[in-house]
């Protein structure tokens, strides 16, 4: 039995301002009778450290909001209301409760439970479109994630084989291919956003101890990043592969923007970059409007992995004249079934990036047809970023944090990836899948949404507008 992938996690808080749904405030006819202290089992409520005579105000950001303590309060003296910064952060696609979730995750690195139940809708765009099938779960065999079944979440990085050819001598013809081997179907994607320095070393040790990669821009390298040379993807043009030379020697992976000349001279750069690292290449290409196409040329052409990019909510860059942006549970579908029938599909790699929000996102992407998933902007958000959406992507980075040293912020995104990494294991467990790789287009163990809607009402509504006709 293989050696089992462990993420360490740890408690580690930071003083920053949290976002609540509610607030919860103590009136002034409060009499200090200590009687919340005592039925709140979260500790929200404390008495004064220096006079305990008196009650401390409400720690809000412990509230799991059972509203027992307003219920018990013999004068009614506490309240709970709905946070104006909560509904303010709200956007389209990154909701506020996903950033709670988040910072929870990267605080304490464990599996966010609510005690309040799950009230929400149980369908949406995107991700919370489709639904994954737990019938393992009532395996009466089944023995949990830390169980002596072994799960593995890992997976292999570049070109593979279709089927092997051997001589009449018994000798293997076939030319094999290097990999990289992954433990966790992630990899860190962080192409803009000018981030300081801490933050920078902070991404880049926490990719090294949970053995991942972190993609960089190859102009952004600087000499405190060398330490963790082996665990950065430098991300160029291939025009500047020559200037670059000196990082890319100590890549184990490399990442090249995709253009319609790198298509056209993809042999001739390959060679280039074999000859200066040997790494196997990554192709970055924005998700839009035929991009089906230009991945199945760089399939074609024998490039290793292939990089697909959505945009930060997930969607296609450029949508049809006639149809809004695709989301990117349907680009991966789209991009995976178009190998599958041109027979190429096992061959390649592809990660996909954009809208990766929260732990579920990354099976169900790898459900839809992606090898793995590359995640960005909750690793921000794990250092205390407040993203907000709407009119356009916009950043809040907290006071103070290029005061933060590197090990608190990288173990912060180490808690946040132990957490990703105990969801992926609950899930895949829950579906009696013991390998990562075998998720990889697994779309008979999921429902799709808009197929069952179609499957139950489209004939009926169809008839009607007929009818109406
Ligand atoms: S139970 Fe009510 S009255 Fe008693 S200390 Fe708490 S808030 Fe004050
Ligand atoms: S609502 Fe529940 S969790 Fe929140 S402070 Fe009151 S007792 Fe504690």
């Amino acid at each position: 039995m293989p050696k089992k992938y462990h993420i360490s996690t740890k408690a580690t808080p930071l003083d920053m301002e949290y976002l609540f749904k509610f607030r919860i405030t103590r009136g002034e006819n409060c009499i200090n009778c200590g009687k919340c202290t005592k039925v709140c089992i979260y500790e929200a409520h404390k008495r004064e450290r220096g006079d305990p005579r008196k009650m401390a105000a409400p720690n809000t950001a412990v509230c799991r909001n059972c509203f027992r303590c307003i219920q018990e309060c013999p004068r009614g003296a506490l309240e709970k209301s709905l946070n104006q910064d909560f509904l303010n952060n709200d956007g389209s696609y990154w909701k506020s409760h996903m950033l709670i979730a988040l910072w929870k995750q990267a605080e304490d690195g464990k599996v966010p439970v609510s005690g309040a139940g799950y009230r929400g809708p149980f369908t949406g765009a995107g991700f919370d479109g489709m639904w994954t099938d737990m019938s393992e779960i009532v395996r009466p065999t089944r023995d949990g994630i830390h169980g002596r079944e072994y799960i593995s979440t890992a997976v292999e990085l570049g070109r593979k084989l279709n089927h092997l050819s051997f001589d009449d001598k018994g000798r293997l013809l076939s030319k094999t291919f290097d990999t990289v081997h992954l433990p966790l179907p992630l990899v860190f994607d962080l192409p803009a956003d000018n981030l300081k320095g801490n933050v920078l070393a902070a991404l880049a040790k926490a990719a090294a101890e949970i053995e991942t990669f972190l993609l960089l821009p190859a102009d952004g390298l600087t000499p405190e990043m060398e330490p963790y040379a082996g665990n950065i993807v430098p991300l160029l043009t291939h025009q500047d592969i020559d200037r670059h030379s000196a990082f890319l020697k100590k890549a184990r992976l490399a990442a090249l923007e995709y253009d319609g000349e790198l298509l056209n001279n993809i042999s001739g750069i390959k060679d280039k970059m074999k000859e200066i690292c040997g790494a196997p290449v990554i192709v970055r290409i924005q998700a839009g409007n035929g991009v089906e196409d230009a991945v199945s040329r760089l399939a074609q052409r024998g490039v290793e992995i292939i990089h697909i990019v959505a945009d930060y909510r997930g969607m296609e860059a450029d949508g049809h004249a006639t149809s809004p942006p695709r989301v990117l549970k349907d680009i991966i579908r789209s991009v995976h079934q178009r190998l599958v029938r041109e027979r190429i599909r096992d061959e390649v790699t592809l990660i996909f990036s954009g809208g990766i929000a929260m732990a579920e996102h990354v099976p169900k992407a790898m459900i839809c047809g992606a090898d793995l998933a590359a995640v960005d902007l909750p690793l921000l958000i794990a250092m205390g970023v407040r993203l907000y959406e709407e009119p356009e992507k916009f950043l809040v980075f907290p006071s103070g944090l290029e005061e933060i040293p590197v090990p608190i912020l990288a173990q912060r995104v180490i808690n946040l990836m132990g957490a990703w990494h105990s969801q992926l294991l609950e899930v895949m467990g829950a579906m009696g899948i013991r390998e990562a790789r075998r998720l990889r287009g697994e779309t008979g163990r999921a429902i799709f949404f808009e197929e069952v809607d179609e499957d139950t009402f489209g004939k009926l509504f169809k008839n009607r507008e007929a009818v109406n006709l």
